[in-house]
């Protein structure tokens, strides 16, 4: 079972994943944890090229190429692999990311970023995906007290932008009833987890 969790900065997707993760493991399951853009060597370093703050001049284009060749990689190296062994593979982000950061926020359009997607993904779709849901100011709140998250993620005056991915992941929701569940992320982190586990747990 495929299983993405996908949502703005500081809503705690990636802490929830592990949470969830391991209590998984401690039941029994065979799970693999892993994360986009990364998860495997060659994914790994795409990365650090897109998330290098000194290549300031690159394309909207070439960055979005650069999320699906990433993606791509992952998919066919990692998590492929895993569900053919019948392993449950909980991704942190997938499509959803790009078509609401790439596609939404930086202005690229949807469509266009679902379409190199597409030539990537070639049909294969997580069968559930969490929506971890915080507006965008509670969620810079979070990081903000959160020392050790990039010091440019904090900045207020970034709000707009983190305004337009959780529009664009609305959106997506209500485009996606059957495959996309909403998560009230904005409570303490145990009964985040306790939902997510219970969202994870119907769907393997
Ligand atoms: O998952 P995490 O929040 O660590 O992702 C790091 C950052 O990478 C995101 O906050 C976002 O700004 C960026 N990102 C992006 N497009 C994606 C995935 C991530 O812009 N498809």
């Amino acid at each position: 079972t495929f299983i993405t969790f996908e949502g703005g900065e500081g809503a705690g997707k990636s802490t929830v994943l592990q949470a969830v993760g391991q209590r998984l493991l401690k039941e029994g399951h065979d799970v693999v944890m892993t994360r986009e853009p990364g998860g495997i060597d060659i994914a790994e370093k795409i990365r650090q090229v897109i998330l290098d703050p000194t290549h300031t001049s690159m394309d909207g284009r070439t960055e979005a190429l650069l999320y699906a060749a990433a993606r791509r990689q992952h998919l066919v190296e990692k998590v492929i692999p895993a569900l053919e062994e019948g392993k449950i593979v909980l991704c942190d982000r997938f499509l959803d990311s790009s078509l609401a950061y790439q596609g939404h926020a930086r202005g690229l359009g949807m469509e266009e970023v679902l379409r190199i997607n597409e030539f990537a993904i070639e049909g294969y779709m997580p069968h559930l995906t969490l929506f971890f849901d915080i507006s965008p100011e509670r969620g810079l709140e979070r990081i903000d007290q959160n020392k050790g998250r990039e010091q440019n993620r904090l900045d207020l005056e970034h709000i707009k932008f983190h305004h337009t991915v959780y529009e664009a992941y609305q959106w997506l929701l209500h485009k996606f009833p059957d495959r996309i569940q909403s998560i009230d992320a904005d409570h303490s982190v145990e009964i985040v987890i306790e939902d997510a586990f219970q969202k994870v747990s119907s769907a393997i």
